[in-house]
């Protein structure tokens, strides 16, 4: 069996991704925001609350980890469990965060205030 040689600084680059990874594991509490389940029973995912602006395929993992970094100063992502941030894509999508509906209905023509 060979074994696929990665060259030192990629990994590097994943050894620090992993770590900032650990960072926000436990600055989120190692657990799904909505449900609580663990991130030892679940692989907990990193969720957009307003939606990702940028490309994952554009950074590499330890630049998306950055930014992920970045973003948790913001208050713009949290962690979900996979079922928690299927669910979570579906309100989104019925219904972004700050949304607001009054407005909407105006720009619609029905004029409510
Ligand atoms: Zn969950």
């Amino acid at each position: 069996m060979t074994v696929q040689a990665i060259s030192p600084s990629a990994y590097r680059n994943i050894v620090l991704a992993d770590r900032i990874r650990a960072q926000l594991l436990e600055i989120y509490g190692n657990k799904c925001a909505e449900c609580g389940v663990s991130s030892d029973d679940a692989h907990l995912e990193i969720n957009h609350i307003y939606g990702r602006t940028w490309k994952i395929r554009d950074l590499n993992r330890y630049r998306r980890y950055l930014r992920y970094r970045h973003e948790a100063r913001q208050g713009r992502i949290n962690l979900l469990c996979p079922e928690c941030n299927k669910a979570y894509q579906v309100r989104r999508h019925e219904q972004p965060p700050g949304r607001c509906l009054l407005f909407e209905a105006w720009l619609a023509g029905n004029k409510p205030f």
